[in-house]
């Protein structure tokens, strides 16, 4: 018997239009606790308490909910792998991604709305976002350097 699940994944689920199943709202909430985590990631962390879950399931869930619009798929220069995170609207926020261990952190764009920035020459398309990812070095990996 699995617990009741807290009203905010079910409510993005309903209001995104897609059937309420234990296994969406269970990938909603584990993407919610480990933000820019790969499927790999996501089904490690539900694979002891969802038994029968395989990890191709896993996969078309976040491809169901990334269609929907309720996660995000993000795609970084040192990632091995897609990860995903909740969406929240559309709010343009940007990535800081260690080069070294991989870690992710959101920052806020700087100007609030995307485009934010556009390029010297458009060549006749028109701007949706632009993909900002900010590659650093986090103080741990700077330490033990
Ligand atoms: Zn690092
Ligand atoms: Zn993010
Ligand atoms: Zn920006």
């Amino acid at each position: 018997m699995t617990t009741a699940a807290p009203p905010e994944a079910t409510e993005r689920l309903r209001a995104a239009g897609l059937r309420v199943t234990v296994q969406r709202v269970a990938v909603l909430e584990a993407l919610a606790v480990h933000p820019h985590a790969s499927a790999d990631t996501v089904f490690s962390s539900l694979r002891e308490t969802l038994s029968g879950l395989a990890l191709p399931t896993v996969h078309g869930i976040l491809g169901d909910l990334t269609g929907a619009g309720i996660v995000r798929r993000v795609s970084l220069p040192d990632a091995g792998s897609a990860l995903y995170e909740v969406q929240d609207e559309f709010d343009n926020h940007h990535h800081l991604q260690c080069v070294e261990c991989g870690r992710v952190e959101d920052v806020a764009c700087a100007t609030g709305e995307a485009p934010c920035l556009h390029p010297s020459h458009d060549h006749g398309m028109r701007i949706i976002e632009a993909s900002v990812t900010y590659r650093a070095i986090c103080s741990d990996c700077e330490r033990n350097k």
